[in-house]
């Protein structure tokens, strides 16, 4: 489904990413997991065209989408929830969700909306109120519901746990799994190893932005330099 092929990303000068090559397969959840600044937005940014990678490929349904502009590849069935949520604190449940449906015609909105809603009966309650008045996972809820808007076949999800009290940890995760059992691919980066990796079908480990190791996230949960290093001994 999405292919990085010796992917090397610059920032100016600085190279934020060393030659980096990933592969999600369709219908799988990877996890990439990493330290702070181990280029993990890097590389979710690259497969949406800003910035664009400086050598390598990123392929995405066997078309190469590196030199494309970001507007066509979100056009290709590929929706982001981006680090922080980024929804308009302003806006209502309901014009949030409008927003993630840009492209769509009325009906195919209204359709989305009602699937988002069946997923997550706690927006269809707050549908007006003001975004930015609700709960952090409250929000994850909604960056998420606004990313399927577009019926996306890939979902690519930055740090959703990030900020977020365990126990809502656990519903974003199951809700993550269940966009799986939908038939829809995710690659989800997180700092939250654990779960990341308990989830994915398969994990890659990014390091000063290069791949350190890459298993079954069952194998890498069980590996000790992943123990050591991701999941507190
Ligand atoms: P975090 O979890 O803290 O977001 P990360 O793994 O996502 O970390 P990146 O944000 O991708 O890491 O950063 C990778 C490297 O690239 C870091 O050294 C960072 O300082 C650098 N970097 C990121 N964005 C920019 C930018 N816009 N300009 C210059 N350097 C950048």
């Amino acid at each position: 489904m999405l292919v990085l092929e010796n992917v090397h990303t610059h920032y100016g000068k600085i190279e934020a990413l060393h030659g980096v090559s990933v592969e999600v397969k369709k219908g799988e959840i990877v996890s990439l997991i990493g330290a702070n600044g181990a280029g993990k937005t890097t590389l979710l940014m690259t497969v949406c065209g800003t910035p664009q990678a400086t050598s390598g490929r990123v392929i995405l349904e066997g078309r190469d989408i590196t030199r494309e502009p970001t507007a066509q590849i979100m056009r290709s069935g590929i929706a982001i929830v981006p680090e922080g949520r980024r929804i308009f604190s302003g806006l209502t449940v309901e014009e949030n969700l409008h927003m993630g449906g840009f492209f769509n015609t009325k009906a195919e909105i209204r359709k989305s909306q009602d699937h988002v809603y069946e997923l997550f009966p706690r927006l269809k309650e707050r549908e007006n109120q003001r975004a930015g008045t609700m709960s952090g996972g409250e929000q994850q809820m909604l960056a998420i519901g606004r990313a399927l808007m577009s019926k996306p076949r890939m979902i690519i999800l930055d740090e959703p746990s990030l900020g977020l009290a365990p126990i809502v940890i656990k519903q974003i995760f199951e809700i993550i799994g269940h966009l799986r059992d939908e038939g829809i691919t995710v690659f989800l980066v997180e700092q939250n190893a654990h779960q990341a990796l308990n989830l994915a079908d398969r994990g890659y480990v990014l390091e000063t932005g290069k791949i350190r190791l890459h298993d079954t996230g069952k194998n890498l949960l069980a590996n000790p330099e992943v123990q050591n290093a991701y999941l507190g001994g």
